[in-house]
C-alpha cells in the first residue's frame, strides 16, 4: 500500500527502527568520501580510521559501563546475540538456556543447539523459580543463560540482578555459566551500566537508538570466555574478523551518547506521550485490553502493547497505514508477515485475543502530533474492521 507522500504520517513503530539523529549523521559524514581508511592497515589513512574506532570504542564503553577492550563491534543485535548464545565457533559445550519470550536472534541459536526455554509470568518476565529448576536439572551442562533486558513486543523489563543471582546460586554446579542479556530494546531508555551490570555478555544495536543500521556491539566482560564467531583477519583482537564499519561505529558511539545525554528528559517526555495514547485509546476503543496492565511490571516508557477483541491485527494495520499511522502487531520479521506471537503465547494471552495485538512504540523523534494522529486513526480503524464482520 502507498500513502500519499504529503499525507500526515505518524511513525508509531520505533521499536522496529528509529530515524538517524542529525548529530549522528553529522558525525558519520566525514567517514564516507574523505576519511575512508581501513583500520586494519598501517598508513596514514588507516591510522586515521584506527583513531576514529578507538575513540568510538572508548565512548561506547563509557556509556555502557565497561572497559573499551570489552566492546566487540558487530553487524548489529542479531550477530551479537548469536555470538553470545553460541559462544563462537565451535559452539560452547553444553545446553544454552533462554527465556521463552526472547527475540528470534536468541531463540533460534538456542533451538539450533538443542537448548531449553524458561517460562515467563503473565507479564512476560522470566520465571525465576523455573529458571532455577531448569538449572537444577541441567547441572554442570548449562552453557549460557540468556534473558533479555526489555522485550521487543511488550517493552517489559527483566531484573537481571535477580537472574544472575539465580545463576550464581547454582555454582559450582554450573561453574562460570555466562549470563547474556539482549539489551537491544533497552539501550535507548535504560542506563545499561546499571541495568545490565550483572550480565557477562550484553548485546546492543545502533539503529534502535537513532544510530545507523547494521552496526552494534557485544559487550564481553573480561572474564567471559568467547571464541570468534567470524574467522578471518583477526580484527577486534581476534574476537570478530571482518573490516570494521568505521562510519557505522562512529555513528553508533554518537547515538549512544545522544541517547544517554537525553535519557532522563526523553523518558519523561515519551512516557507522557505513551500514557496519553494509552488513556485515549482505553476511552475510545471498546474491547481494548492493555496486554501488560499498568503497574503490573516495569515497562519501557516507549511501548504501548494492546490486544483488541474481535479484530485481526493484519487488517487493522492495513487500515491504520492508509490513515498514515505506522504500527506493528508483533516483531517484524524478514518477510514482513505477521506471525503468531510466541511472546504473547508464552504469557498465556488467549489466541483469539492475541490475534488482535497492536504494538505502538515511540522514540526519540516522537511528537504530540503522532499521538493525536493515532488517537484519531485507531478507534476509526477498529470500528471499520468490526463493521466488516
Ligand atoms: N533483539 C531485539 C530485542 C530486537 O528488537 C532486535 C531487532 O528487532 C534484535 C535483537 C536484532 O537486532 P538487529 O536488527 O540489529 O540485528
Amino acid at each position: 500500500m502507498t500513502t500519499s507522500p504529503t499525507a500526515p504520517v505518524a511513525d508509531l513503530d520505533h521499536a522496529a527502527t528509529t530515524a538517524l539523529r542529525p548529530e549522528v549523521a553529522e558525525a558519520m559524514a566525514p567517514f564516507g568520501a574523505d576519511r575512508y581508511g581501513n583500520p586494519s592497515g598501517t598508513h596514514r589513512l588507516a591510522r586515521d580510521a584506527v583513531r576514529a574506532v578507538d575513540e568510538a570504542r572508548e565512548r561506547v564503553a563509557a556509556v555502557l559501563g565497561c572497559e573499551p577492550g570489552e566492546v566487540v563491534f558487530t553487524s548489529g543485535g542479531t550477530e551479537a546475540d548469536n555470538h553470545a548464545v553460541t559462544g563462537g565457533m565451535p559452539p560452547r559445550d553444553g545446553v544454552p538456556v533462554c527465556s521463552a519470550v526472547e527475540h528470534h536472534a536468541v531463540l533460534e541459536p538456542v533451538e539450533a543447539l538443542g537448548g531449553r526455554t524458561v517460562r515467563v509470568d503473565p507479564t512476560g518476565r522470566v520465571d525465576l523459580d523455573h529458571l532455577a529448576s531448569v538449572l537444577d536439572e541441567l547441572g554442570s551442562s548449562a552453557s549460557v543463560v540468556s534473558v533479555m533486558l526489555a522485550n521487543n513486543e511488550t517493552g517489559v523489563v527483566n531484573d537481571l540482578d535477580a537472574v544472575a543471582e539465580v545463576v550464581r546460586a547454582h555454582e559450582p554446579e554450573v561453574p562460570g555459566v555466562p549470563v547474556h542479556t539482549d539489551a537491544v530494546q533497552a539501550a535507548a531508555w535504560l542506563d545499561l551500566a546499571v541495568a545490565a551490570r550483572a550480565a557477562d555478555l550484553v548485546a546492543v544495536s545502533a539503529h534502535k537508538l537513532g544510530g545507523p543500521k547494521g552496526v552494534g556491539a557485544l559487550v564481553a566482560r573480561r572474564h567471559a570466555h568467547l571464541r570468534p564467531l567470524l574467522l578471518g583477519g583477526g580484527q577486534e583482537r581476534g574476537r570478530r574478523s571482518g573490516t570494521l564499519n568505521v562510519a557505522g561505529i562512529v555513528g553508533f558511539a554518537a547515538a549512544l551518547e545522544a541517547a544517554a545525554a537525553e535519557r532522563e528528559e526523553a523518558t519523561d517526555r515519551v512516557a507522557k506521550l505513551r500514557d496519553r495514547l494509552a488513556e485515549g485509546l482505553a476511552a475510545t476503543v471498546p474491547g481494548l485490553v492493555r496486554t501488560v496492565p499498568d503497574g503490573a511490571a516495569p515497562v519501557l516508557p516507549s511501548v504501548l502493547h494492546v490486544c483488541i477483541e474481535g479484530v485481526e491485527s493484519e487488517t487493522l494495520l492495513f487500515l491504520l497505514e492508509s490513515d498514515g499511522v505506522m504500527a506493528s502487531a508483533a516483531a517484524s520479521c524478514a518477510s514482513g508477515a505477521q506471525e503468531p506471537s510466541h511472546v504473547l503465547a508464552a504469557m498465556g494471552v488467549p489466541t483469539g485475543l492475541a490475534r488482535g495485538s497492536l504494538r505502538l512504540s515511540l522514540g526519540w523523534s516522537s511528537t504530540e502530533r503522532d499521538v493525536d494522529l493515532a488517537l484519531r486513526a485507531v478507534p476509526a480503524a477498529v470500528e471499520r474492521v468490526r463493521s466488516f464482520g
